[in-house]
C-alpha cells in the first residue's frame, strides 16, 4: 500500500507548480511570516486591505506541495472577503479544501497558511486599533 500521504492529487501538484497567488505586494497593509520547522516549510503572505476587504493577496514560499497548494487556495479563497470573513475560516475547513487525507505530521503543512494569516490580522488589527486611538487624540 502506498502512504497516502504521498499521493497528491493534480490540484495540489497543479497549485503548487503554478501557484496562481505567488509574489509580494509592496504596499501590503498586512505582512506575515509563517515557518514550521517540523516540516521546514517557510512562507510569507502579503495583503492588501481596503476598508477591512481583501483587495489582493499573494505570498512567497520555501515550502512542500501541502503547504504551499495550501496557501495558494486560502488566498484564492479570501480574495475580495472581508477580514471577518477571512478569519471565519477554520484549521478544518484548510484541511478539508486539499481533498486528500493529511496524516497527523502533515496537519501542520496544511494548516501553516492558515495561522499565519490569523496571526497577521491579529496586528493588522492591533495596529488599526493603534492608528484609531492616535487620531482621535
Ligand atoms: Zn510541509
Amino acid at each position: 500500500m502506498k502512504d497516502s500521504s504521498l499521493m497528491y492529487t493534480e490540484a495540489i501538484l497543479d497549485h503548487y507548480k503554478n501557484p496562481r497567488n505567488s509574489g509580494n505586494i509592496a504596499d501590503a497593509q498586512i505582512r506575515q511570516r509563517g515557518i514550521n520547522p517540523i516540516c521546514g516549510d517557510d512562507i510569507e503572505l502579503t495583503l492588501k486591505v481596503e476598508a477591512d476587504v481583501v483587495k489582493d493577496a499573494k505570498f512567497t514560499s520555501n515550502s512542500c506541495a501541502i503547504s504551499t497548494a495550501s496557501a495558494d487556495m486560502l488566498l484564492t479563497k479570501i480574495k475580495g472577503k472581508t477580514i471577518a470573513q477571512a478569519e471565519s475560516i477554520t484549521s478544518d475547513d484548510a484541511v478539508s479544501a486539499l481533498h486528500i487525507p493529511i496524516s497527523p505530521a502533515r496537519i501542520k503543512c496544511a494548516v501553516l497558511p492558515l495561522v499565519t494569516l490569523k496571526d497577521g490580522i491579529n496586528s493588522f488589527k492591533k495596529k488599526s486599533k493603534e492608528n484609531k486611538t492616535s487620531t482621535t487624540e
